[in-house]
């Protein structure tokens, strides 16, 4: 508990203790208005002043001035006990939805505990500790165990396994070497890592994640909108409807003193702070429960609209593979050295999967070619030698030989002449028949895109079960073909597109939500979506959708509970039912807040199960 916490606590306890002797005292005497007047300031003087200074500010009509308007009006009608009772238990039920709230962020920010305090970098031979911001890129950088890594990096001497849960949710620790990429914000636990570093602070994996986390709360979903604009006209609504409750019958039945009663408890039951603190924060603590399995959402808005999804469209190639090609075949006209020399020559500065598995088989030292063009889902033109698929020979009006293979072949010619080619392979990831499944469990539809042919494509979709599949397709011809997927689905529910960013970052960012690969490589993957995967694993996909659900139902669960109660007491105390008065009022107000709050908190626990997710 926080200091104001324990403050307002011991306020509480001197009330009630008050309330209960006052109680019995006035059981046998008179009382008079000063004997509540004063525990009644000492409870709810903050509420009081709140409430004027909110009106001076341009609010009005917050549940301040509402519990305001409300216990003043008891008083004024001599009903002191109800004026203490009220404020008593908004105070009450205040004070425990804040220690619920500050517990659910508390626990959102450890997830968010992932910033480095500090970098030890080598230069001239000494060891210097300082600000990660402080460090250059090239420079190197001693990680010892169970010290978080501070900027990413390439392992230049050591191993060790490094800790990547809190960047990928992925608790079994990963082992490294020299050679291999490590990533700030993981921790390294067993041997001394010598890294030099790639990136700045500022562009690191660490830097990035906080920096869509902090954003994520600007994107509002459309029932975070609609609960603040409904607060809005609720409010002045109930406040006028109490005026006219107050003043109508009175002024036909002369009960001035009953009504006006009444009119003072529909203003307590129409406090909207249920919904106003429950439903932003059950979004966040879906973000919350997202992110500490690996997977960014940059906002709740897609969060909800992944709630919605129908159809979910993969890439192929660095989705649902590998994206890592193993030459399985070479045919060459020419010397079939000379051949992967000149495609591997070719392709020197491309960044696709094909070009850095052929640069990879060819080993030997490459000379940069002069002129280069990329196609992109084609291939690549340099110094005359052109290398791609048979799109690209077309293209280039160059008649190649037939070629019927599960790989993907990569045609190569020399000035307008067909050389040869070489076929390559993928492998299907490890995750992505658990990521099929996972979706076909969820009612989802599933369906592939790729710039690849289609015998490559089917070799993918047979053995995913997947449901549909378009093969031969150009960066744009994918958005047009997303876009007539989504067309077919309507606007009710989502279409999620899930990719790579390589070739695909314009279908990323057109889709409505957009999924991407390569939380741990490519920037314009993560610009581009809406939605990081930060360990490339499809299977993810399920899960976020399973989180989302889960998130929007508890949402809407809350709204109902909250109006369908107040809609109760509010027809009850209308009614005069006898027993409903204030006291009915204001439990009815903090005990939905409360058992909403609590609800609302189950958004940020993890699920154990999730092959039989549906709505809750
Ligand atoms: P996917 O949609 O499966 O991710 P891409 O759109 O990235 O595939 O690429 C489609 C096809 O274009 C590849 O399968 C390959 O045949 C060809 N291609 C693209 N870039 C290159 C390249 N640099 N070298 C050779 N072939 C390429
Ligand atoms: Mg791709």
């Amino acid at each position: 508990m926080t200091g104001k916490q324990k403050f307002v606590l011991s306020r509480i306890i001197l009330t009630a203790v008050s309330f209960v002797a006052i109680i019995i005292y006035a059981a046998s005497r008179e009382i008079n208005l000063l004997i509540f007047l004063i525990p009644y300031l000492i409870i709810g003087y903050d509420v009081l002043w709140d409430a004027v200074s909110n009106i001076f500010r341009g609010h009005f009509f917050d549940e301040k001035f509402l519990m305001s308007v409300a216990t003043i009006g008891a008083i004024a009608l001599g009903e002191y006990p109800e004026a203490l009772a009220v404020m008593l238990f908004y105070q009450t039920g205040e004070l425990f939805m804040d220690i619920a709230v500050n517990k659910s962020r508390r626990s959102i920010d450890s997830l968010m505990d992932i910033y480095p305090e500090y970098a030890v970098v080598v230069r001239s031979g000494k060891e210097l500790r300082c600000e990660p911001g402080e460090v250059a890129v090239g420079e190197e950088i001693i990680v010892r165990p169970g010290e978080r890594i501070a900027l990413d990096g390439r392992v230049i001497g050591g191993t060790s396994s490094v800790d990547t849960s809190a960047l990928t949710g992925e608790s079994v620790p990963r082992d490294v070497a020299e050679g291999d990429r490590v990533f700030s914000g993981s921790v390294n636990l067993s041997g001394v890592l010598r890294i030099e570093v790639s990136a700045e602070y500022g562009d690191s994996i660490v830097s990035r994640i906080l920096e869509l986390v902090e954003s994520a709360a600007e994107k509002k979903a459309k029932t975070e909108n609609f609960i603040t604009r409904f607060a809005r006209v609720y409010t002045p609504i109930v406040v006028a409807s109490a005026v006219i409750l107050a003043l109508i019958p009175s002024l036909i039945t002369g009960m001035w003193s009953d009504w006006i009663h009444r009119a003072l408890m529909f203003l307590v039951v129409s406090c909207p702070c249920a919904l106003v603190i429950s439903v932003p924060l059950s979004f966040f603590g879906g973000i919350g429960a997202a992110s500490k399995r690996g997977i960014l959402i940059k906002g709740s808005v897609y969060l909800e609209q992944l709630a919605k999804t129908d159809v979910v469209v993969f890439d192929k190639t660095g989705t649902l593979t590998y994206g890592s090609f193993d030459v399985i075949e070479i045919s060459s006209k020419i010397d079939k050295d000379q051949l992967l020399c000149l495609a591997a020559t070719a392709e020197y500065g491309s960044n696709h999967p094909v070009a850095r598995s052929i640069r990879r088989v060819y080993k030997k030292q490459l000379v940069a070619p002069k002129n280069v063009e990329e196609f992109p889902g084609k291939g690549v033109i340099s110094d005359g030698v052109a290398c791609g698929n048979a799109s690209l020979m077309e293209h280039l009006g160059i008649k190649v030989d037939e070629v019927v293979a599960t790989g993907t072949v990569v045609y190569v010619a020399r000035d307008g002449k067909y050389l040869g080619h070489i076929i390559v392979a993928d492998r299907v990831k490890d995750n992505s028949q658990e990521a099929v499944e996972g979706l076909h469990l969820l009612g989802i539809f599933t369906v592939m895109l790729t710039g690849d042919n289609m015998a490559a494509a089917r070799a993918v979709s047979d053995v995913l079960g997947i449901d549909e599949v378009h093969s031969d397709l150009l960066p744009d011809t994918k958005v047009a073909k997303l876009e007539e997927i989504e067309e077919e689905v309507g606007s009710e529910a989502t279409v999620c597109y899930v990719g790579d960013g390589i070739n695909d970052a314009p279908v990323l960012a057109t889709a409505e939500v957009g999924i991407s690969m390569g939380g741990m490589g490519s920037d314009a993957a993560i610009e581009a979506s809406d939605i990081v995967l930060m360990d490339d694993d499809p299977a993810k996909v399920a899960e976020a959708i399973y989180l989302s659900r889960r998130t929007l139902s508890i949402a809407k669960q809350n709204i109902t509970l909250a109006l369908v109660v107040k809609g109760i007491v509010l027809l009850l105390g209308a009614l005069g039912v006898p027993g409903v008065g204030m006291w009915a009022a204001v439990f009815a107000d903090v005990g939905v807040s409360v058992l909403a709050v609590l609800n609302a908190m189950r958004c940020m626990r993890l699920p154990k199960n999730l092959t039989a997710p549906t709505e809750e």
